[in-house]
């Protein structure tokens, strides 16, 4: 244990569970400096740069020794990229026109990126690891930590600014035990990833990277609070909370509903067909969500049909005759795919993301939707395909034709604008149903960026306006007798569910490890107590007083959930 300062903060819990370890810091990636000594001995800097490229090899080389089946020839390829004499010699071209070290690194690799991208195919996909060996040598040459998720050699609680998702989908809960970012909120996809590993997390923890490298932390990504050096007391404190969450989710394995048998299908989000195999080991009734944007966030290239085709009938198969809810590409904005990319925009959440992007890339949705219908073939099972960032009828119907037309059962929308949740009889008119988007649905409703963590106020799942957009989004589905389903982080939450299901959702989708506590909460509750609950949480001015009119009126066993 180090000897910083112990105490107590707080940031926001975003997925529950507990943890003690020590502190591991991801560095940011370093900057070239613009002010850079020139380079006056282009020999010795020549030399320099060789050794810092022969280390980051090594540790590259280190890593891919321990790393799983995907991400070694990720590593393996750096570490040649780093050992690449072309590369070398570009370095050394710079450096000899007097470019400084640092600088000049930063330049032979962009040359060299812009080459290996007019290559394409697989020479443009190497970009990423070039750009992240330059990364690691200009910080070796600058003094400073290599940036990125360290290889973590024991048990680690992680610390950063904020993780970007594919970094955060590198992690595993065996050697990561906890995630505390000093930025994101409680929607940004580093905060989904994290539930959906299982990984306990807090967001928001303003001021975790003052706290030195290797201090024992504990945390509890349930209420959000994390303690410096934390005493025995202090830790055996947080050991009984979770044997308290522990032993209030020991009940039932079964089918969700609610006290007085109402029922609410329990479903999982996923994001790639590890994440379904996973799954589908647990007691969920199928998938509400798989993001399948999340399968492709590495890509340079747009994967082929064959290989989608291939994860999908992977992902069919592993959950039989449960129920699984597709999600075409949402790409755009906080999730920029490089192969569906249509260039800068302004306001990217505003601009040509999701089906939008489908409508004019419809190559890219074509072949999607073409691997889906094959691997639905191949499986018969229950695919249900829905379309995200749908906010008129026109595009409903533009895309229902095209699922319907090869022969897809079911199709449906995400209603996660607040046009679709505010028309939503009209669309479901077209379509077989809707599940709520609730993280943009929030976002629009508030005018708020999902990922801007200062402000996380507006973003609180709790707003009463958002709750009263789900209840118009809901009176439309009752009144075209057509079902609405949550796969929002709002679903995973055992005391909002109540809510929800008071609203008149019928189905909640979240990371499978969320799933016990929301059916042991929906299990406490009757139907009619979930809807007084919804009347009240509408009733409420802020997000704070519905929450607490909710906590009011609940079990006991819902305080011990949290
Ligand atoms: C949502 O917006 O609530 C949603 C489920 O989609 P995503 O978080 O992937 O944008
Ligand atoms: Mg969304």
């Amino acid at each position: 244990m180090s000897d910083a300062q112990p105490g107590t903060f707080h940031g926001i819990g975003v997925s529950a569970g507990t943890a003690v370890g020590p502190l591991v810091l991801v560095a940011a990636a370093p900057t070239p400096p613009p002010d850079e000594p020139a380079t006056t001995d282009a020999a010795a800097a020549g030399a320099r740069v060789r050794q810092v490229l022969a280390d980051v090899a090594t540790g590259l080389q280190a890593r891919a020794a321990v790393a799983d089946d995907h991400a070694r020839p990720i590593l393996e390829a750096g570490a040649m990229m780093a050992q690449d004499p072309g590369l070398v010699t570009g370095i050394e071209g710079q450096l000899a026109r007097g470019v400084g070290i640092t600088n000049a690194v930063s330049a032979a690799v962009e040359e060299y990126c812009a080459m290996f991208e007019s290559l394409g195919g697989y020479m443009a996909e190497r970009v990423t690891d070039l750009r992240d060996v330059r990364d690691r040598a200009v910080a070796r040459l600058l003094g400073q930590p290599e940036p990125g998720v360290p290889s973590l050699s024991e048990p680690s609680i992680l610390a950063a600014h904020d993780l970007a998702p594919a970094e955060t989908a590198t992690l595993t809960a065996e050697t990561c035990l906890g995630i505390i970012t000093a930025a994101g909120g409680p929607t940004s996809h580093t905060a989904i990833l994290a539930a959906q590993l299982g990984i306990p997390a807090v967001v928001q923890a303003v001021g975790i990277l003052d706290v030195p490298a290797g201090t024992t932390v504990a945390m509890d990504g349930g209420v959000g609070e994390i303690t410096v050096s934390p005493t025995e007391e202090e830790v055996a404190l947080l050991t009984e909370r979770k044997r308290r969450r522990e032993a209030a989710l020991a009940g039932g394995t079964g089918k969700g509903s609610t006290k007085d048998g109402h029922p609410v299908a329990l479903l999982a989000n996923i994001g790639t067909a590890d994440d379904a195999r996973k799954a589908a080991a647990q007691p969920v009734e199928g998938v509400g969500l798989f993001r399948t944007e999340f399968l492709f966030l590495d890509r340079e290239t747009m994967p082929t049909v064959a290989e989608q085709t291939a994860t999908y009938t992977e992902v069919f198969e592993a959950f039989g005759d449960r129920r699984v809810v597709v999600r075409t590409l949402d790409a755009g904005a906080d999730k920029p795919l490089k192969f569906a990319d249509l260039g800068a925009e302004e306001n990217p959440a505003l601009g040509r993301r999701g089906l939008r992007l489908g409508m004019i890339r419809t190559d890219i949705l074509d072949a999607q939707l073409e691997a889906l219908a094959a691997a639905y073939r191949a499986t018969n099972a229950d695919v249900r395909v829905m379309a995200p960032m749908v906010a008129t009828q026109a595009e409903a119907t533009w895309f229902a034709e095209r699922v319907r037309a090869l022969g897809l059962p079911k199709v449906g929308v995400m209603i996660e604008v607040p046009a679709a949740a505010i028309r939503s009889r009209g669309i479901l008119y077209h379509v077989d149903f809707a599940s709520l988007g609730t993280n943009d649905l929030q976002q629009y409703t508030m005018a708020a960026d999902r990922m801007q963590g200062e402000l996380a106020d507006l973003l609180n799942p709790w707003e009463p306006a958002l709750l009263d957009v789900i209840a118009l989004a809901c009176e439309g589905g009752k009144a075209m007798g057509k079902p609405i389903g949550v796969c929002g982080e709002a679903g995973g939450d055992p005391a909002l569910a109540l809510v929800l299901t008071g609203l008149g959702v019928s189905s909640l989708s979240m990371a499978p490890g969320k799933v016990p506590a929301v059916r042991t909460s929906l299990a406490a509750h009757t139907l009619e107590t979930c809807q007084q609950m919804a009347a009240a949480a509408r009733a409420a001015v802020t997000a704070a007083e519905a929450k607490a009119a909710v906590m009011a009126m609940a079990e006991p066993v819902l305080a011990d959930l949290q």
